[in-house]
């Protein structure tokens, strides 16, 4: 594609780089098949190609965003489907994240979505603050019918899946391996995950001292939530302290750096183009970045620690976008639930997003519910007992109205290796055999 860009323009790195993504692109529309935006709603501008031209124009002529621009940019899930599809490589996740960062610099939102977002960028990535909020929730939820359809679904996905106050196994620091000592890594211990379930780090713990890692649990949020709503500073603010304690742990020799939410690991994996511009952190970053490990490519790397349950039920495994898309891993989890003993069985329509999306389900709630209905008809048609997946937004998304349990793919493989049943799983038995 041909750009238009001032010389003036492109000695801002931020620019330059999102020209030479937009110069990748050839119109080919092949991006357009698989975006979940345009499959639903089938106009051209909620299609990749449509959003790439919509950025062109506003970045080329350094025009502040509009309404309609805005409008296209925030139905984006940041899926990227696109970029597995595009034969050019266009590299949309940059542009995209550029565009957010465009918007939320030059356009003034309406009072309630300021409000809404302020609301998410702080709390979210807080988990004494998330805590907080979801107590307020369940106080909140009789009078649910009278609130805004955004407050709504915020209420409906924190109640299929907050386990309570109580602080998790991650609050400690070093687990240390089982056995003979064969690595050490740290474990990402998160924000909202770690308030939503924290049963899914305490099964990864088990899992990676099982494989005779020493697990060091690192506090801190990745900054992905805010990242995805365009705010910068926010984001950098999040990760920078985190990318410095992370490079702390790996000057102390470090073998991966294990992350068990997928959006997250989709960040880390980018901290690199995320601080490249930034003289103090970008050589520690790109350290941060290159270590990155989703816990299922630890744990294909470290090996499966020794099977000593089978059966169970189907699985039907769910990739997330971030997995799949955002990181390219989709044969590993799959292997790893074969390996120890459970049926995997594939749902149709598979490269297409559930509708979680970081805060999308919360900000684009009539889309996140099509797609939503749309994954749950997908996942019913396996016929599957149990749904896995890796990531925690997804695990939120889809317990509402599922009629099997959404766990993570860690909690099975810790579950066949010696550890407890999904606690999900264990409730739907007991409701079965009653
Ligand atoms: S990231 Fe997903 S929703 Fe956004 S344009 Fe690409 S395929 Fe469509
Ligand atoms: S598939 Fe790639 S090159 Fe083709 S229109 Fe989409 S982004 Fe552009």
């Amino acid at each position: 594609m041909q750009t238009r860009f001032s010389t003036a323009q492109l000695a801002n790195p931020d620019v330059a780089a999102s020209e030479q993504i937009l110069r990748k692109c050839v119109h080919c529309g092949f991006c357009t098949a698989t975006c979940p935006t345009y499959v639903l709603l089938g106009d051209e501008l909620d299609s990749p190609r449509g959003r790439i031209y919509l950025i062109k124009e506003m970045l080329e002529n350094d025009r502040p965003a509009t309404a309609d621009v805005v409008k296209h940019v925030d139905r984006c899930l940041s899926c990227l489907a696109c970029m597995t599809t595009c034969p050019s490589g266009v590299h949309y996740q940059h542009l995209i994240d550029h565009a957010r960062v465009h918007v939320e610099r030059t356009y003034r939102r309406p009072l309630h979505e300021r409000v809404l977002r302020a609301l998410l960028a702080h709390t979210l990535p807080f988990p004494g603050r998330f805590r907080a909020a979801v107590a307020l929730a369940a106080l909140a939820r009789p009078f649910a019918a009278v609130l805004p359809r955004q407050v709504r679904a915020m209420l409906e996905l924190t109640a299929h899946r907050a386990r309570g106050g109580a602080a998790s196994a991650t609050d400690a620091h070093v687990f240390p391996a089982q056995g003979s000592r064969r690595a050490r890594v740290a474990l990402l211990a998160g924000c909202v995950q770690n308030v939503l379930d924290p049963e899914i780090n305490a099964a990864t713990i088990r899992l990676l001292n099982r494989a005779g890692a020493d697990v060091v649990s690192v506090p801190g949020c990745c900054g992905a939530i805010v990242h995805h709503l365009g705010r910068e500073h926010d984001s950098h603010s999040l990760a920078a302290p985190l990318i410095e304690r992370l490079h702390g742990e790996l000057e102390r020799g470090l073998d991966a750096i294990v992350v068990n939410a997928s959006g997250c690991g989709t960040q880390a994996k980018d901290y690199g183009y995320m601080f490249r511009n930034d003289a103090a952190l970008a050589a520690k970053a790109a350290a941060v970045s290159a270590k990155t490990r989703d816990v299922t490519e630890a744990l294909a790397e470290l090996g499966l620690p020794p099977v000593s349950r089978r059966g169970g039920p189907a699985v039907a495994y769910h990739s997330a976008c971030s997995m799949q898309h955002g990181q390219k891993l989709d044969a590993v989890p799959r292997r790893l639930l074969r390996d120890a003993g459970f049926e995997v069985r594939e749902i149709a329509e598979g490269h297409l997003c559930c509708g979680s999306a970081g805060t999308y389900n919360v900000l684009q709630p009539e889309i996140a519910a099509r797609l939503r209905e749309r994954k749950l008809a997908s996942i019913a048609r396996t016929g599957a007992g149990v749904v896995a997946t890796g990531n925690i937004g997804c695990i939120s998304q889809l317990s509402v109205g599922a009629n099997v349990p959404i766990v993570h793919t860690a909690q099975l493989l810790d579950w066949a290796t010696g550890g407890p049943p999904p606690s999900g799983l264990k409730r739907a038995s007991d409701t079965a055999s009653q």
